[in-house]
């Protein structure tokens, strides 16, 4: 069997190469998947910038998003997280974040695993081929996905899972009523994503606000917003986003790396925030006297990915998904071309004749 093509960095700050490097002899709860693509992440893209996260061994593989087909698994992986049947040419997902499952958040806190303290990031997608020992890292799932979801697609189920935990949790404590009129603030993949995962969810309106009327808001129309809005000061956009919402404002803003004073102002008193973070903070009493609610969503967790999975494949002919997202090859150019990509997310190509159509 050949030896698996990877991009390697040798330590923090040092450039990309491709190098061959041996592939590993599988244990018994091993898998070895070939690798169709791999996105490009915010966190792969500040290790090219010579960042070194506190969990990182190198040499390393960076790539966190790859989707791929099973070529070898060990004798005890017969089933994935979620107990369906695998089986060498399935398409499968491996999520980058495994949780340790023995600190006082995995035991008491599983719905916050994100907020594990002993997590595990499984790297490695920037290459044509990955290996996973679930022995070795008892929190890593494996998931099947269905048979004729495009492993291109399956590339955004992890900023997919991201946009739909946020809104799952705001429709569970009454803070996403069907029909509400939602805003997402900001730019970029997962803000996209969230414009298809609100109406999925069943939102009366959505509205773009902060997106510069470049591709990225007409990506977002093409994606079912209703409206883009972007003025040269935050203040004015506000006024914009009000005036064409009409009424008292909006119930729902989704705030991507703004100001959170502009997400709150868009808000009808009464209505909801939830922060994905980034940028300037704000004084609570604005929250008190206009009875607001802001709920922070960081990331997901393992178990948002089936639901994520699911709701993607299901709304795959909705939203050009394809228009998001920008292909390279698996070269030190290719690396180059896909850090500087203005696609809301770009995909390194591991083997492009499996990639889907
Ligand atoms: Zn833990």
């Amino acid at each position: 069997m050949s030896d698996i093509r990877a991009a390697v960095l040798t330590g923090p700050g040092a450039p990309p190469t491709i190098q061959m490097v041996d592939r590993p002899r599988l244990g018994r709860q091993g898998a070895l998947y070939a690798i169709g693509a791999c996105g490009v992440s915010e966190a792969d893209l500040a290790l090219l910038r010579g960042a070194a996260p506190a969990d990182a061994t190198w040499p390393l593989t960076p790539g966190q998003r790859a989707a791929g087909i099973l070529e070898e698994i060990g004798a005890d992986l017969t089933e994935d997280s979620l107990g369906t049947p695998l089986r060498v040419g399935a398409k499968v997902l491996v999520p980058a974040f495994a949780p340790c499952l023995r600190c006082a958040v995995c035991l008491h806190h599983p719905a916050q695993a994100t907020r594990c303290l002993h997590p595990v990031q499984l790297r490695g997608g920037w290459a044509d081929r990955g290996a996973t020992d679930f022995a070795a890292h008892p929190g890593a799932r494996l998931y099947r996905l269905p048979d004729d979801m495009p492993l291109w697609l399956a590339t955004l189920v992890g900023p997919f899972a991201t946009a739909q935990r946020a809104l799952r949790r705001a429709q569970e404590i009454g803070r996403f009523p069907p029909g509400a009129t939602v805003v997402v603030h900001g730019t970029g993949c997962i803000a996209l994503l969230t414009v298809a995962v609100a109406q999925e969810m069943g939102a009366g309106r959505t509205i773009v606000a902060g997106a510069p009327e470049d591709g990225f808001a007409r990506l977002c129309r093409q994606f079912g917003a209703e409206a883009t809005i972007e003025a040269d000061t935050a203040e004015e956009t506000v006024a914009i986003v009000r005036e064409t919402i009409g009424g008292l404002g909006a119930d729902l803003v989704l705030r991507h790396g703004t100001s959170l004073a502009a997400s709150l102002a868009m808000l009808r008193d009464g209505g909801s925030c939830i922060d994905f973070g980034g940028a300037a903070a704000t004084g609570t009493g604005e929250l008190s006297e206009r009875d607001l609610t802001l709920l922070g969503s960081a990331t997901h967790a393992p178990s948002d990915l089936p639901p994520a999975i699911r709701m993607l494949h299901k709304a795959r002919g909705r939203y050009p998904f394809l228009s998001m997202l920008s292909r390279h090859p698996l070269t030190t150019a290719g690396i180059a071309e896909a850090a500087r990509s203005p696609a809301p997310m770009a995909l390194l190509v591991g083997n492009p004749d499996i990639i889907g159509p």
